[in-house]
């Protein structure tokens, strides 16, 4: 049997929610706050990964157990270097992902420029960069250093 891998999207979202005991229209709303960014069919419809699942439990136990809302794992996602990652020097000029601290730069898509214009941003290191808890607590943390000093 063929194995499937991670980030391979094969899960429909009624699987994904039933599987993490969510429901389909909180996954939908982690999809329009900008937190995650599925697979889309031509027909619209909505494929998963297991890196996605993985990402949408981790959102949801922050969300559930840590008490941080949506709009603060928002700010969080928002403080990925991602022009470091992608080495674009977006602090050279005014990109707009580059300024803001309110949203993580996949969510100015329509206003960013190069690569970053027509590029999947699914499949992009800055998006993947975050895909576990661990990843996220440790930008979680680097968030209270920051502001603490
Ligand atoms: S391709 Fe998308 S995720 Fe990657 S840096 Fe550009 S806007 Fe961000």
């Amino acid at each position: 049997m063929k194995s499937i891998a991670k980030n391979e999207p094969v899960f429909p979202i009624s699987v994904v929610a039933e599987r993490l005991g969510i429901s389909e229209h909180t996954i939908r709303m982690y999809e329009r706050e900008g937190l995650i960014i599925p697979y889309k069919r031509k027909s619209g419809h909505r494929l998963f990964s297991q890196e996605d699942i993985e990402r949408i439990e981790c959102i949801n136990k922050t969300v559930s157990e840590k008490k941080i809302s949506i709009a603060g794992i928002r700010r969080l996602l928002a403080l990925i270097p991602c022009w470091e990652i992608k080495g674009c020097g977006g602090d050279k000029y005014d990109c707009p992902a580059y300024v803001d601290y309110e949203k993580p730069c996949w969510l100015h898509k329509e206003n960013l420029k190069g690569d970053c214009a027509t590029n999947e941003c699914r499949e992009c290191p800055v998006y993947n960069s975050i895909k576990s808890c661990d990843e996220l607590k440790s930008l979680l943390k680097q968030y209270i250093e920051k502001t603490t000093i």
